[in-house]
């Protein structure tokens, strides 16, 4: 028996498990697959900044629980281990996966592995699956309850994260001056200078219709509490330094690759597995890497959906044998960001994307009327194949 292991269950790995079950293991006597997560559910990323607003979403709209997509698989076909990946031996084959729960891990070999396992926020905020589903879904639920009880929110952070976060904030509260919203950011506009100056220009007009006091130029440098209040220090690009009161601190600073399990030599400067066109490890032609955790492109949902849906077509073509298509990688930049429930921004190459666009296709619903879909793996966030 031929043993498939995929690490991770976001978005990059669920439509290549069950579409990899349905067209080759189910169907071929050989094979099984062993799906490794910490988490019980898929977490829908993109709709994290309006979910932490409460009120907007309930709990599973975001998260959704993987259990019932995996249920009817037979047990000598498919196993689900709950558990982190610590050390990847590509010479041994082998995975070792620290359990959740009582100290403990299992050793697993494979025959061909698949690394899903993404990047995690560096501020420990439930943008992306925290250690474990109680864990994101407890600290979702803390988020709202400061937001809830805030006067004054600040939000840090020039990615689009960032953004979103203090646009939804915004729409929601500063627009109808029910609580202050501040927005903190590095350079002198929204997002990095890889974005069109129009975009970015737009952006802070629309976080300024939203009454969004932004504070570009700065970062927090220090964060410490009083009672119930948490008083940041702010450090401006000329070094000089104020301080903020604010009751909700709410950081998007930005997200680090899950590879501390893999071995140095297959790992880049930056901690990303070194991937090839094919989307496989240097040097190790059993190892695919797909999303956040690879090299070869930026951390976008748009990428890690064009690196699963390359790997749903191509990977029954390397289980017999066959030669597999190359990858082609996003050579634009293409992106849509909401500023609030009702307006946004993006681009696509050297174009600004309409607001109306922007909201009609991702902005109304943030993609949860699809997200369940995907989460079970019937579709990508372009392609539906069920
Ligand atoms: C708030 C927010 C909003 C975003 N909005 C957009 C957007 O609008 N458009 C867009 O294109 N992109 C967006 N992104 C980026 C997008 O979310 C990521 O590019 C995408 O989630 C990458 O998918 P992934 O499967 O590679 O990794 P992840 O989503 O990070 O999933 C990794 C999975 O691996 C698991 N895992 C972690 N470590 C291990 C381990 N050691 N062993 C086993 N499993 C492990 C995790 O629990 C998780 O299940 C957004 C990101 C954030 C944070």
């Amino acid at each position: 028996m031929k043993t498939i292991i995929v690490l991770g269950t976001g978005l990059a790995a669920v439509g290549v498990i069950r579409q990899t079950m349905k067209s080759t293991v189910l169907n071929r006597k050989d094979i099984k697959m062993i799906v490794v997560s910490p988490s019980t559910h898929f977490v829908w990323t993109i709709g994290m900044p309006r979910a932490i607003v409460p009120g907007q979403f309930t709990d599973d709209k975001v998260l959704y629980e993987l259990q019932p997509s995996f249920k009817n698989y037979p047990s000598d076909k498919f196993e689900f281990v709950l558990g982190k990946a610590i050390n990847l031996d590509p010479v041994g084959k082998t995975v070792t996966v620290a359990l959740n729960g009582p100290v403990s891990t299992r050793n697993i070999t494979y025959d061909t592995l698949i690394v899903a396992t993404g990047a995690s926020s560096r501020d420990e905020m439930p943008w992306k699956a925290l250690d474990n589903s109680e864990n994101t879904i407890d600290k979702l639920h803390s988020v709202q309850e400061k937001i809830k009880g805030a006067k004054i929110i600040v939000v840090a952070g020039g990615g689009i994260t960032g953004v979103e976060v203090a646009g939804e904030l915004g729409y929601e509260y500063s627009r109808n001056d029910s609580k202050k919203v501040y927005y903190i950011h590095g350079d002198n506009l929204p997002l990095s200078p890889v974005a069109l100056p129009s975009v970015r220009k737009q952006i802070r007009a629309e976080l300024d219709k939203l009454k969004v006091k932004t504070i570009p130029n700065t970062k927090v440098t220090n964060v410490s509490t009083k009672g119930a209040d948490m008083i940041l220090e702010l450090t401006a690009a000329d070094g000089s330094t104020t301080t903020l009161t604010t009751q909700a601190y709410i950081p998007a600073l930005g997200v680090v690759p899950n590879t501390s399990f893999a071995p140095a030599s297959i790992l880049n400067a930056g901690g990303y597995i070194k991937q090839i066109k094919s989307l496989q490890v240097d040097g190790h032609s059993d190892i695919f890497v797909l999303g956040d955790a690879g090299s070869l492109e930026d951390n976008r949902g748009g990428i890690a959906d064009l690196q699963a849906q390359h790997l749903i077509k191509a990977l029954p073509l390397y289980l017999e044998g066959k030669t597999m298509p190359e990858y082609k990688p996003m050579e634009k930049p293409i992106f849509a960001i909401t500023v609030g429930r009702g307006r946004g921004t993006g681009q696509m190459g050297s174009f600004k994307l309409f607001s109306f666009l922007v909201w009609y296709m991702k902005g109304r619903y943030m993609g949860t009327d699809y997200a369940g879909a995907l989460a079970a793996g019937k579709r990508t966030i372009t392609t539906k194949f069920e």
